[in-house]
């Protein structure tokens, strides 16, 4: 039993909740952080694997666009509860025209295009230069890789996400400007949360499912009335169903993978992020005193 591990949903999280798909409940609550209050947090028991469970747009509909999630209650939430890995799953739109609607990808890098979020914990003191060589927790990425593997999903071992400030959608030259900086993937939800879970030394990764083709990759006609206007046509929004009604396979699948590596000893060094910072006895062993709020 692991319920050291949670699970950020992104979009259609709601659906799964609303279907039951996630296994029994055991409890919920919401923690009021020193950055206000925490999205409500499941506990769930699937196949004997207990995890948290929080759904970032909201509970029972699409409650709150990606600008307006509340990132550092969320993540300061779920590290007060004791988490020391997430996996997050968000459904980005593809610049790649390699990538196929309904494909999982596992992203590999972030290029940051948002504006005026709350990136850091970290406000007013002088610590927080944290390496972003691989800014996704590679023990995570592997087993999720594995896991979409051995179930025999189609997907892709790499992607750059772009992360757009939203809620609109982008433009055409927008599209072409984040492809020439090497960006498959855009989307909205993934920045400040990768950064601000390594800031508390969690392990972080993202499955993605691919929705949509973006704005000028693949001709779409406009629907007034129909989901971004038309930008996924009938057969793509099947397969994008599949893929997220698919998703507690995966994760239960990936939270095994994860448990069995946790026996042999962790490999990664997201929860090494801080250490240069206890070495010189800037900050203390507990994580609750770096963080001072205004
Ligand atoms: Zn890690």
């Amino acid at each position: 039993m692991d319920s050291k591990l949670a699970i950020i949903g992104g979009s259609g999280a709601y659906d799964l909740l609303k279907r039951n798909n996630l296994g029994r409940e055991l409890s919920l609550r919401t923690l009021t952080t020193p950055f206000g209050k925490s999205a409500p947090l499941h506990t769930f028991e699937l196949d004997k694997l207990r995890f948290l469970f929080l759904s970032r747009h909201g509970e029972d509909r699409y409650a709150l666009s990606a600008p307006f999630v509340n990132y550092r209650a969320n993540v300061w939430a779920l590290k007060e509860c004791g988490v020391e890995r997430i996996i997050s799953w968000s459904g980005p739109g593809v610049m790649n025209p390699e990538i196929q609607v309904g494909q999982f990808i596992v992203p590999h890098d972030l290029i940051d295009e948002t504006r005026n979020r709350d990136y850091t914990f970290f406000e007013n003191s002088g610590i927080g230069f944290i390496r972003q060589s691989s800014p996704f927790c590679r023990e995570i990425r592997d087993c999720s890789m594995e896991s979409l593997k051995t179930l025999n999903k189609n997907f892709r071992d790499q992607g750059v996400y772009v992360c757009t400030q939203g809620p609109r959608l982008e433009t055409v030259s927008e599209i072409k400007k984040y492809r020439s900086f090497g960006g498959d993937l855009v989307g909205m939800t993934l920045i400040p949360e990768t950064f601000l879970a390594r800031e508390l030394e969690m392990c972080y990764a993202a499955i993605c499912y691919a929705t949509n083709y973006a704005e000028g990759v693949a001709e779409r006609p406009y629907e007034s009335g129909k989901l971004f206007e038309g930008m996924a046509n009938t057969s793509e929004k099947k397969l994008v169903d599949d893929s997220v009604l698919s998703f507690p396979e995966i994760i239960i699948k990936t939270m095994e993978l994860l448990a069995q590596r946790k026996e042999r000893g962790s490999h990664c060094r997201c929860h090494e992020a801080m250490w240069r910072y206890k070495k010189e006895e800037t900050i203390s062993e507990d994580w609750r005193s770096w963080i001072k709020p205004k």
